[in-house]
């Protein structure tokens, strides 16, 4: 497949941003003002700055050691909040989640002063569930206080793995003390939602590094795991250059790094959820998967019943009913057209009825293992006779990567690895030139 093999996408959002076009920002602020009132809606803030680059990084972040960038952008920011607030007037918000970057670079008071700025223009739900991304090197005692006093009750935390030498290769080192000390903040303030983000597939991990990144990890218990693949896009993200690529494991490595870490989750108690989660009983996603409300988004798998997300921050994409909206991620345009009194929004999608539609469908198959195609459509009350999936599902009950009873179409272990490539059959957008199977086979990743 060459140095730049096509990556089957991960649907966290359909269309995927691959789509986006430009778009104007008053088609988004018609689209803020139809929001419907009776529908609670979930904000995302983006913070792109960071203290040191972690060099397998594909996040959108710039590096900076002041704090003086950050308090500028923050005050773009807070614009942004006022701006975006007096459009939609007070809506009633179930989900807020802080990711970036790094949250954690923000000061105890910034971020109280923060959330105190969008509670001024929202109505944040009692039972919201506010959620932080932390970098453990950056987070401190006094910022988790804030975080508990300002309504955190979710924290995901940046582990990526527990080996020495693998934190070298990645430009990430933190001590287990460290992870440690941030737990112990986290518990004395009452958060006791705890993410762990790991990654497999970088430089210098073997099954061994996998074995003992899991095993401390199951030592600290967090309730939810994300156990995410390394994509290695040196040709866009040119820092990741600065790994040596033949520390890189290969394909199958990648797999049975994979396997290896979800056997050993499942042994320790954790259930997996969808394509890379895991979850202790209890867990709310393992409680949305149990009662079917779990579903993609841009944080992967989410428990958020709400329909309607708005991005803040340079960077970041909402999801409306009118379609998905980008803003832009150019740090003086998007600060320029602030403080123009502008709405800093530049690409996006707008969506159609069969676009909503099909987004249900590969969403429950994302989530659910399981879908029923024909019934989503009816659902959604569009005609759409799925004459070429019908045949590309079949053809999966063929080789047994999927089951079938009536006209739900369920993914069987064997298919299991290759579910990203099964859900590219419904995306209108993907070419299907392929044949499924050799989809599957062919162009599945670890
Ligand atoms: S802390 Fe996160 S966002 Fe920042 S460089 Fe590391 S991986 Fe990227």
């Amino acid at each position: 497949m060459g140095d730049k093999p096509r990556r089957l996408p991960r649907y966290t959002s359909y269309p995927t941003a691959l789509e986006f076009s430009d778009l104007s920002p008053s088609l988004y602020q018609d689209w803020l003002r139809d929001l419907p009132d009776d529908q609670p809606i979930s904000l995302y803030f983006h913070i792109p700055f960071c203290e040191k680059l972690c060099w397998f990084c594909g996040c959108f972040t710039k590096i900076s050691n002041s704090m003086e960038p950050v308090q500028r952008y923050l005050d773009v920011l807070r614009a942004e909040i006022s701006l975006i607030g007096g459009v939609t007037g007070r809506k009633r918000i179930s989900h807020i989640h802080f990711g970036g970057g790094s949250p954690t670079i923000i000061s105890a008071e910034q971020f109280t002063d923060l959330m105190a700025l969008v509670g001024e223009n929202f109505d944040i739900l009692p039972d919201a569930e506010i959620a932080v991304e932390i970098d453990p090197r950056t987070c401190s005692e006094d910022k988790v206080k804030a975080y508990a006093a300002s309504g955190v009750n979710r924290v995901s935390l940046g582990i990526q793995d527990f080996n020495p030498a693998v934190q070298e290769a990645i430009n990430r080192v933190q001590s287990d003390q460290l992870i440690a000390d941030n737990l112990r903040w986290f518990k004395q303030a009452g958060i006791t939602n705890i993410n762990f983000d790991l990654i497999y597939g970088m430089p210098r991990q073997t099954l061994e590094t996998i074995e003992e990144t899991v095993g401390k990890t199951n030592d600290f218990r967090p309730s939810r795991i994300a156990l995410f693949g390394y994509a290695h896009v040196p040709w866009i993200k040119k820092h990741q250059q600065m790994m040596d690529k033949h520390h890189l494991p290969e394909q199958a490595e990648r797999q049975a790094m994979f396997e290896l870490a979800s056997t050993k989750l499942q042994e320790f108690g954790y259930q997996a959820i969808g394509l890379d989660h895991f979850a202790l009983p209890g867990d709310s996603l393992l409680v949305a998967r149990e009662e079917g409300r779990m579903k993609r988004n841009f944080q992967g798998y989410s428990a958020d019943p709400a329909t309607t997300m708005i991005g803040f921050g340079a960077s970041a994409i909402g999801s409306l009913p009118g379609g998905y909206a980008q803003n832009s991620p150019d740090l003086k345009a998007y600060s320029e057209s602030l403080a123009d009194g502008e709405i800093p929004v530049r690409r996006g999608l707008m969506v159609d009825a069969q676009d909503l539609m099909m987004r249900d469908v590969i969403s429950t198959l994302m989530s659910n293992f399981a879908v029923d195609p024909w019934a989503i459509a009816r659902a959604h009350k569009v005609d759409y006779d799925f004459e070429r999936e019908g045949a590309d599902l079949e053809s999966l009950v063929a080789v047994g990567y999927m089951s079938k009873d009536g006209t739900s179409y369920r993914i069987t272990e064997a298919g299991q690895p290759y579910l990203r490539a099964i859900a590219t059959l419904f995306d209108q957008y993907f070419p299907q030139g392929t044949d499924i199977i050799d989809r599957c086979v062919h162009e599945s990743e670890g």
